[in-house]
């Protein structure tokens, strides 16, 4: 038996008038400083207002939020008592604000104890409200909750599939005012989702069409939303396809490029999008020895090759290369600023985490230690490897 989890999703031009539909009294926004100085909270506030709801800012949540940020939001939201949290950002304060709901309709758990195996009971005080402003993480629509461990230096992964959001407004408008870099990073990290959501060994009917549809989409629009922000087609599509293969994804789980990712974001702090999207052509190619079926359909309906077996993973990945400089982001570790000294210091602990990290479940290829190895050391120099 398998199952697909979706919160109701409003999306498109004016979609963050839905909130003037919503019917509570205290509402509890959690977000980030950044995106509270870029004034994005505001139009959030006033909608909720103009319904008559009390309302409150957590803003405290920093880029790959940790867990004593979202104990405290969550002492914050037992104080305020809202009926509704809603969540404005990019990939932290969304991951934070379902830690932060768990935590305050469940304050028995502790953050590690949110796992798919145990029942939540969740919706006895509050609903969650996802408004995403970068178009990447596709947090707005999975259950995964993703936070770093300030003590180990490394990422934990969390989540029940009753923590996924109740409404998800996907407003493009929410996201046009991202620069360059931004924009580049999070587009590759839905690029990455779709990829790697096609190719989980949880993949089903369910979640192929959504993670075809978006990883063509990225193919397409990520090189105009970067070349030009104001263009609003291309950042609408962008926006939709970073949902789209959030639902993919967020269904069948990610792979190897974010075990890998996780690791490089929490000990060398590489952006997540930057990171993840850096590993994949390497990935892909060493899952295709294992199921060049699968990736060279991948290639087929995405429109990357028609050719069969492992070539088109080859062509895929090159693909995948090419979109990158493209949108302006580095190839290699070393062209992304990480000195050789810092990264061979590193590299067990690199090594260790991605093999400890819950995304490496669902490759449909296990590296073994000294395969990751490579793996990382590939991405560092930017060479292929063959494996
Ligand atoms: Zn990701």
């Amino acid at each position: 038996m398998w199952a697909f989890v979706s919160p109701r999703i409003v999306f498109g031009e004016d979609a963050l008038d839905a909130l003037t539909e919503v019917r509570g009294k205290r509402a509890l926004i959690v977000t980030d400083p950044g995106i509270l100085e870029l004034g994005l909270a505001t139009p959030v506030i006033e909608r909720l207002s103009s319904t008559g709801f009390a309302t409150q800012v957590f803003s405290d949540v920093e880029a790959n939020p940790e867990i004593p940020t979202v104990l405290r939001g969550a002492e914050i939201a037992m104080e305020f008592k809202p009926d509704w949290i809603v969540a404005v950002g990019g990939g932290s304060p969304l991951d934070a604000a379902k830690a932060i709901w768990v935590l305050y309709e469940r304050p028995d758990l502790q953050p590690a104890e949110i796992s798919p195996f145990i029942d939540l009971g969740l919706r006895k005080k509050a609903r969650l409200i996802t408004v995403p402003t970068t178009s990447g993480t596709g947090a707005d629509v999975t259950w995964a909750i993703v936070l770093s461990d300030p003590i180990e230096q490394r990422k934990v992964g969390l989540g029940n599939w009753e923590n996924v959001s109740d409404l998800a407004i996907v407003d493009p408008a929410m996201a046009a005012g991202m620069p360059k870099q931004l924009t580049a990073d999070t587009g590759l990290d839905a690029l990455t989702h779709a990829v790697e959501g096609y190719t989980s060994t949880w993949h089903t009917d369910m979640t192929d069409g959504l993670c075809v549809h978006a990883a063509a989409d990225v193919f397409e629009f990520l090189p105009r939303a970067v070349a030009d922000g104001a263009d609003m087609e291309a950042r609408t599509r962008m926006h939709n396809a970073a949902t789209s293969a959030g639902l993919g994804f967020g269904n069948s789980m990610a792979s190897i490029a974010h075990a890998m990712g996780h690791a490089l974001g929490a000990t060398l702090g590489l952006p997540h999008g930057r990171a993840v999207s850096l590993c994949l052509p390497y990935t892909l190619q060493f899952i295709a020895r294992q199921a060049p079926d699968r990736t060279a359909q991948l290639a087929h309906r995405i429109g990357v090759s028609s050719a069969g077996g492992e070539q088109a993973a080859r062509t895929l990945a090159q693909a995948v290369r090419n979109l990158t400089s493209r949108v302006g982001n580095p190839l290699s570790l070393a062209e992304a600023g990480i000195s050789k000294g810092g990264f061979e210091t590193s590299l067990n602990k690199l090594v260790s985490d991605a093999e400890n990290d819950t995304q490496m479940i669902t490759s449909c290829r296990s590296p073994s230690s000294q395969e990751l190895r490579k793996l990382f050391e590939a991405v560092y120099e930017g060479n292929s490897v063959g494996f």
